[in-house]
């Protein structure tokens, strides 16, 4: 259960405290920030609302813990993180609860959630002993001018402070895909966890705590981010930003300062099936794609851009899926659950009901009660819809008819995201060229897109992102190289 057994500590009559200085704190501002279940719409949780001064001082720690960890063995680094990893594989069970009541994930994925981040854990741990202990070496000599009279020593090291900022529909796996690399590249770590799925986070570095990490290494910092965001993004002791979540993030790549920044935002991730797609494995990655989670994912199928002649085949075979999906309560596991929050099923239905308006093909009634809207596919949408360009985060999925290939690429290329997309086609030939053609960070060829697995390279292109994720590149990304070069009073020639 949350907040008992060992999580009984987080826990301060009936709000959590946040994490700093290797404790867990109750803020001074007294003041706590509800949690919504977004299937009863009750508040079913409470989080501390920190304060600027509380922030301030989670800063100063993370700066003089950062300073001692950097001088910590890259092996004993992996060995805490390891252990991390396994403290929360072996608790997963009330973190997926807390995921189940925070944000109506189903009960079934949210346990492979906090399976993943373990493991993901782990595999940072690994990578990082392998490319962090390896650097360059080079001689002058191969520069025009240059005799061989300099070595040059270059390796990666840790930038500082590194700030994670998650969005709420993977709040551990989101989170710790920054808490890992960042800790085993030698940085310090602030999370501020997003407000629905911040109880969840919470219990993740409880895990990291209870591993020994060395006192304010790894801080939690919660409330609203409308309220602290900015503080924290602008906030001089930080020396990195690895953020997730929508738009929020290019306000926040305007306003943060010089540092490196990890963004990973909004997609409109198209699916064009051509005239040779196996239809049937289309429909089944369309169902799979568009509705896992209700459609709250960044890389979920936000538009089907389907040839002509295939077209009326194709939703016929997604309609019959779409009927299958079970549609209730997170705790059932059912297929499609609440979505998060009132204000994004307002959203969602004002994206239906501008498609209605215009005249899209609904597929099923649409149907909504609260925070749960039944999945509904648009057939025969037209570029004039908002659907055809924003991102519903919701279990309503668009179908536009293409007449051409190149229609279908055109679409895809004109949307301001540009996160992963997928072609449809038994002829590798024409995949590559139009996998080629796609502005977007991943081209799938033949199945959905998707994250995982987690070591793969991830990246958006335009307001879909900056930098890439996975394991390596991560890593990478929160260090800087530094160069040492050896000066020779004479060439220096090996068996020469
Ligand atoms: P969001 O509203 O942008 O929030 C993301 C995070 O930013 C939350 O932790 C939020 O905290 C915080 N935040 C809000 N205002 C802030 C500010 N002024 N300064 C700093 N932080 C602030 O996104 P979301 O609704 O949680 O997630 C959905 C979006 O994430 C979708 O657009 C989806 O495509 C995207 N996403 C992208 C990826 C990817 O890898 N590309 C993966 C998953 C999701 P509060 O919760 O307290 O407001």
């Amino acid at each position: 259960m949350a907040g008992n057994g060992i999580f009984a500590e987080i826990l301060d009559g009936d709000v959590f405290k946040y994490y700093a200085d290797g404790e867990w704190k109750k803020s001074n501002s007294g003041k706590s920030v509800p949690i919504v279940n977004p299937t009863t719409r009750r508040t079913h949780y409470k989080v501390q609302a920190c304060s600027q001064e509380e922030v301030n001082k989670v800063m100063e720690a993370a700066k003089a813990a950062q300073k001692l960890w950097a001088k910590t063995p890259l092996w004993k680094r992996a060995e805490l993180l390891h252990k991390a990893a396994a403290i929360l594989k072996e608790h997963k069970a009330p973190i997926a609860e807390c995921l189940v009541k925070e944000i109506a994930k189903p009960a079934k994925d949210a346990v492979t959630e906090v399976i993943r981040s373990g493991d993901l854990v782990s595999y940072c741990a690994e990578e990082g002993v392998r490319i962090l202990g390896e650097g360059k070496f080079l001689v002058s000599d191969s520069f025009p001018g240059n005799e061989r009279t300099k070595y040059c020593l270059t390796s990666k090291i840790p930038l500082g402070v590194v700030l994670a900022i998650p969005p709420f529909n993977y709040p551990v796996n989101l989170a710790v895909s920054k808490i890992a690399p960042a800790l085993i590249a030698g940085n310090s770590l602030v999370l501020k966890p997003p407000t629905q799925g911040a109880v969840a986070a919470l219990h993740m570095v409880h895990c990291f705590h209870l591993a020994g990490f060395p006192k304010g290494l790894i801080s939690c910092v919660t409330g609203k981010g409308s309220e602290i965001g900015d503080f924290l993004t602008m906030h001089p002791a930080v020396n990195c930003i690895s953020f997730t979540g929508g738009d929020t993030g290019i306000s926040i790549s305007k306003k943060a300062g010089m540092i490196p920044l990890q963004m990973e935002l909004g997609g409109k991730d198209a699916c064009i099936v051509l005239e040779d797609a196996d239809l049937d494995l289309v429909a089944a990655n369309i169902i799979k794609g568009g509705f896992s989670y209700s459609g709250q994912r960044c890389t979920a199928v936000k538009v089907v851009l389907v040839m002509e002649s295939v077209a009326d085949s194709l939703v016929e075979k997604v309609k019959a899926k779409v009927v299958k999906l079970t549609v209730g309560p997170p705790e059932e596991s059912c297929d499609i659950t609440p979505v998060v929050s009132e204000s994004s099923a307002n959203f969602i239905e004002g994206l239906v009901m501008d498609a209605k308006q215009k005249g899209a093909t609904f597929c099923q009634e649409y149907r909504r009660e609260g925070n749960l809207i039944w999945p509904l596919l648009l057939d025969n949408v037209r570029p004039d819809m908002r659907i055809a360009w924003e991102e519903p985060f919701g279990p309503v999925l668009p179908v536009i008819r293409i007449g051409s290939v190149e229609e279908g690429i055109h679409h895809c290329n004109a949307s301001n995201f540009g996160l992963q997309g997928c072609v449809f086609t038994k002829d590798i030939n024409k995949a590559m060229l139009i996998s080629d053609a796609m502005e977007t960070g991943t081209v799938q060829i033949n199945s959905a897109p998707a994250r995982g697995p987690d070591h793969f390279p991830f990246q958006g292109f335009k307001d879909s992102g900056i930098g890439s994720q996975g394991v390596t590149n991560s890593i990478n990304m929160m260090t800087k190289v530094k160069s040492t070069v050896i000066n020779l009073p004479s060439p220096s020639y090996t068996m020469g």
